[in-house]
């Protein structure tokens, strides 16, 4: 009960309003917690935080949060943190879960950037789709206990799905929200949220193993390999989307790119100082060598380019080079770099 009261000062005597904050991934869980609340007359503002390394949130170049919402029927707030989240990368309170996704210290920096949003949206609360147990590393319940109290939201975050299992908050204690209509789903099964997704009629949701970037362990490896080479910056992060890597030297790495979705990427991603490379003349990936480099890195990166091709056995090959920020083009010529050579610089 004392937190209780310390909590409900944040809003004096006001009554609390009938309208909440929701954290919106686009996800199944994150849309259920929504219609929850849409079925008790809770108007909801929907919040995306979006994430530009983490290709993850995109579905056919739209983000999926935004069109949850669109569904939904629910105005989104859809916020870009890419710049402050690379900080919380490197050194996270709470460490990382398997893989290099710190999910504690990521929760309870977007429920604090939230929580900011309250007084400007007018609302009272914020919910999620957060699941007891669903999660090993951040919906345990020691761990949604600490990402509550650490973003200063005592008795103000809401988990409709779990809310039974958990202690009341300020709107169901004060009748804003009528516990007795929220759920009790706990663990990894995810069969309940299915079944409800079949009542309410929701067909479209991402795969919830499709998941954030930062569980995948190839990517992990190419984060922790930028880390290591004090190199973690938005720009690098955002190289790591698209193609395979390299690493060349310790200050050069070299994207190279699988299909043609991944030379479109890299196209997109390339800076100025880039080097992109590509077979004269003939097709290949395109490739992007980024970092300090001479001639004879250079032909490095060329070789390892001209390794991915149909044409590797061929002794000399022709490699076009250009600078990301012009088009006049210049030629290498290399011979593929050994199969040895190209699984010892890989990341
Ligand atoms: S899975 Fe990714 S987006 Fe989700 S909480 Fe963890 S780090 Fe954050």
């Amino acid at each position: 009960m004392a937190i209780y009261n310390k909590t409900r000062k944040i809003y004096g005597d006001k009554k609390l309003n009938k309208k909440c904050i929701a954290m919106l991934s686009g996800g199944l869980d994150s849309i259920l917690a929504i219609k929850l609340m849409q079925e008790q007359g809770v108007e909801v503002q929907a919040v995306n935080f979006s994430i530009d390394f983490c290709a993850c949130i995109m579905q056919n170049g739209e983000n999926v949060a935004t069109k949850a919402a669109r569904m939904l029927g629910v105005p989104i707030k859809v916020i870009d943190i890419t710049e402050e989240y690379v900080g919380l990368l490197k050194n996270p309170r709470h460490g990382y879960g398997a893989n290099i996704n710190p999910c504690i210290d990521c929760k309870i920096f977007m429920l604090k950037k939230a929580k900011a949003m309250m007084p400007e949206v007018d609302a009272s609360f914020i919910i999620t789709g957060e699941v007891l147990g669903e999660r090993p590393m951040s919906q345990r319940m020691d761990a949604l206990n600490i990402i509550t109290r650490d973003a200063g939201l005592k008795g103000l975050l809401l988990r409709p799905l779990s809310a039974k299992l958990l202690d009341p908050t300020i709107p169901e204690n004060e009748g804003v929200v009528d516990r007795e209509k929220l759920l009790d789903i706990s663990g990894r099964s995810r069969k309940p949220q299915f079944a409800l997704a079949a009542k309410y009629g929701i067909k479209e949701y991402p795969n919830p193993a499709g998941g954030c970037l930062l569980t995948d362990p190839g990517f992990t490896n190419r984060v922790k390999d930028l880390i290591s080479h004090d190199a973690l910056a938005v720009d690098d992060l955002k190289l790591l989307t698209a193609g395979r890597h390299f690493r060349l030297t310790p200050t050069t790495k070299l994207a190279v790119g699988r299909d043609q979705e991944d030379n479109d990427a890299l196209l997109a991603i390339v800076k100025d100082k880039d080097i992109v490379l590509k077979m004269k003349d003939r097709q290949g990936p395109i490739a992007v060598l980024r970092g300090t480099y001479d001639d004879d890195i250079l032909s490095l990166g060329a070789s390892v380019t001209a390794y991915h091709t149909k044409f590797r056995n061929e002794p000399s090959l022709k490699v076009d080079y250009w600078n990301g920020g012009s088009t006049d083009k210049k030629t290498v010529s290399v011979s593929a770099a050994a199969p040895d050579e190209v699984e010892r610089l890989r990341l």
